[in-house]
C-alpha cells in the first residue's frame, strides 16, 4: 500500500501554500485512479484554487504493475542518495531469491520526469517494447531536426497514441508553447524488433535502468561497429 505524506508547498504565482498529497509509490491494480492521473499527465501537478493553474512537482515515487509486472521509478534528481538507492535494489535483485521469484519477468526501468513516465507506461500498456521505441526515435530525430524543428531545440519526443487510432510522436521544443505532432511508422518499429533483436537483449541492462536515448545510441553504434567489423572479416 502508499504511504501518503502531506506536504505544504507554495504556489509559484501568489505564494499560497497547497496541502498535496505526496506518494512514495503507485501500485496497480490497486490505484487505478492514480494511474488514470499519470496517464492525463496531471498526477504530479497541483492545482491552486486562487489562481486556477496547474504548477508541476517532482518528487521520487515508484510505479509498480503487479499484473503487466514493471517497475519504475521516478528520479527527477537522481542525487547520491537516489545513485545508493538504485544500486542497493540492484543489489537485492542479484541477491534475494525471494524477490527474483515475486517478481519474475519483470522490467525495471528508471525514468526522470513524469512524462517519462507517463510513457513508459502508455507503451507497456500497449503491449510494446520500449527498447525498440527508442532505438526507433533515433531514426525520426534527424528529420525533425531539418524539418519540423528547425530553430528550435528539441526538449522532448514523446510516443503516444492519436484520437483516431494509430500512433503519433509529441514533439516538444523549445520556446513553443504547443508540441508538434507526427505519424509514427510502425512499420520501422517492427522491422528494428527483427534487426536488432539479439543486439537489444544483450545491452538491455539487469535491474533497474534508463532507458533512452542514449542507451538508444549505444544500441545502434554496436550494431553498426559489429556489421562494420563482419564486413572487414568476409573481404578478408
Ligand atoms: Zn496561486
Amino acid at each position: 500500500m502508499a504511504e501518503i505524506k502531506k506536504q505544504m508547498i507554495a504556489c509559484p504565482k501568489c505564494k499560497k501554500n497547497i496541502e498535496v498529497g505526496i506518494w512514495d509509490k503507485i501500485e496497480l491494480p490497486y490505484d487505478a485512479d492514480q494511474k488514470e492521473k499519470v496517464l492525463r499527465n496531471v498526477f504530479f501537478k497541483v492545482h491552486c484554487d486562487t489562481c486556477n493553474i496547474l504548477f508541476p512537482i517532482a518528487y521520487r515515487c515508484q510505479y509498480n504493475d503487479l499484473e503487466n509486472k514493471y517497475l519504475i521509478w521516478l528520479v527527477p534528481r537522481m542525487d547520491d542518495r537516489d545513485k545508493a538507492d538504485i544500486e542497493a535494489y540492484n543489489q537485492r535483485l542479484k541477491n534475494d531469491n525471494v524477490l527474483r521469484l515475486a517478481q519474475g519477468g519483470y522490467r525495471y526501468r528508471i525514468v526522470r520526469n513524469d512524462n517519462e513516465l507517463r510513457e513508459k507506461v502508455f507503451i507497456f500498456d500497449e503491449g510494446l517494447d520500449d527498447r525498440f521505441i527508442e532505438t526507433m526515435k533515433l531514426m525520426y530525430v534527424p528529420m525533425f531536426k531539418s524539418n519540423v524543428a528547425k530553430d528550435h531545440r528539441i526538449m522532448g519526443l514523446y510516443f503516444d497514441k492519436k484520437k483516431d487510432g494509430g500512433y503519433q510522436w509529441v514533439i516538444i521544443l523549445e520556446k513553443m508553447m504547443q508540441p508538434l505532432l507526427a505519424d509514427v511508422n510502425m512499420e520501422i518499429y517492427e522491422d528494428m524488433k527483427v534487426k536488432l533483436k539479439d543486439i537489444v537483449e544483450e545491452m538491455t541492462p539487469e535491474g533497474l535502468a534508463q532507458i533512452y536515448a542514449l542507451w538508444a545510441k549505444d544500441v545502434l553504434n554496436t550494431q553498426v561497429e559489429r556489421a562494420t567489423a563482419e564486413k572487414q572479416e568476409a573481404e578478408e
